[in-house]
C-alpha cells in the first residue's frame, strides 16, 4: 500500500471509530467513568478533518502515522489519548521515510508503539488495558513480517479481538476500574476494545 492508500485506510477507520461511540461509551460505563467513547469520537473526528484536508501533505508513511498521534493526543485527552496517541507518534517515528505500508512495516509500528504506550503507562499484558490487545497483535504481527499484508492483517486484527476478549476475565491495575476489584470480571476493557476496532477497520478497508 502506499500513502494515498494509507490515507483511505485511516479515513475509513475514522469514520468507524466515530460509529462506535455508544459501544465504547457503554463500555466506559461499566468499569469506568463512560468517558472513553466520546474521547475515542473526539479524537478520531480530529483525524477525519485533518485527512479530509489537502493542505495536510506527510512526506512519508512514518510522518503519517507520528501526524495522527500527535493529533489524537492533543485532541483526545484523558488517559487513552496520551495512551492511542504514544502508540501511533512512537510506531511513526519507528518508521520514518517509509513509503510502501506492508506486514513488516505493521508490524514495527505495533511493537515499536506497544514499547512506548510501556514505557508511558506501565501497564503489561493481563493488567486489563489496552496493552492486552495492542501485545496481542504486535506479537502475531512480528510472526508474519513475510506474508502479505492483506492475508496478515485478518489475523493480527483476530489476535487483537481475542486480547480484548480476555480482558473480560481480569481484574484492573490503573485507573477506575482498579477500585471495583472483582466486579470488573465479566466486562471487556474499552481501550482493549478500540485497540480492536481500529485494527478490525482497517482489516475491514484492505479487504474491500
Ligand atoms: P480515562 O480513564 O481518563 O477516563 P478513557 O476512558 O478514555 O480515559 O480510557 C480508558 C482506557 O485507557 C482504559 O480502558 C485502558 O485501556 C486505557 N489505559 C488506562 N491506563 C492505561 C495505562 N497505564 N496503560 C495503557 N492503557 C491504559
Ligand atoms: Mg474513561
Ligand atoms: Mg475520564
Amino acid at each position: 500500500m502506499n500513502l494515498l492508500q494509507v490515507r483511505k485506510m485511516m479515513l475509513f477507520t475514522a469514520q468507524k471509530m466515530i460509529e462506535s461511540e455508544p459501544t465504547l461509551t457503554a463500555l466506559d460505563q461499566l468499569v469506568g467513568d463512560g468517558d472513553h467513547g466520546i474521547g475515542m469520537k473526539r479524537g478520531f473526528t480530529a483525524i477525519m478533518v485533518l485527512l479530509q484536508d489537502e493542505k495536510f501533505q506527510p512526506t512519508n508513511i512514518g510522518d503519517f502515522f507520528t501526524q495522527i498521534g500527535t493529533k489524537l493526543m492533543i485532541s483526545m485527552g484523558g488517559a487513552s489519548g496520551a495512551i492511542f496517541g504514544t502508540l501511533f507518534r512512537a510506531g511513526g517515528k519507528s518508521i520514518t521515510g517509509v513509503t510502501e505500508f506492508d506486514s513488516d512495516v505493521l508490524s514495527k509500528l505495533l511493537n515499536e508503539g506497544w514499547q512506548a504506550v510501556y514505557q508511558r503507562g506501565k501497564a503489561k499484558p493481563g493488567d486489563k488495558t489496552m496493552v492486552d490487545a495492542l501485545a496481542a497483535s504486535a506479537t502475531t504481527a512480528s510472526q508474519l513480517t513475510s506474508s502479505k499484508l492483506i492475508d496478515a492483517l485478518p489475523k493480527i486484527a483476530q489476535s487483537a479481538m481475542e486480547g480484548a476478549e480476555k480482558t473480560k476475565q481480569m481484574i484492573a491495575v490503573f485507573g477506575r476500574t482498579k477500585n471495583l476489584g472483582e466486579r470488573a470480571i465479566g466486562h471487556m476493557d474499552p481501550g482493549a476494545a478500540s485497540m480492536a476496532y481500529i485494527l478490525k477497520y482497517m482489516n475491514e478497508y484492505i479487504q474491500t
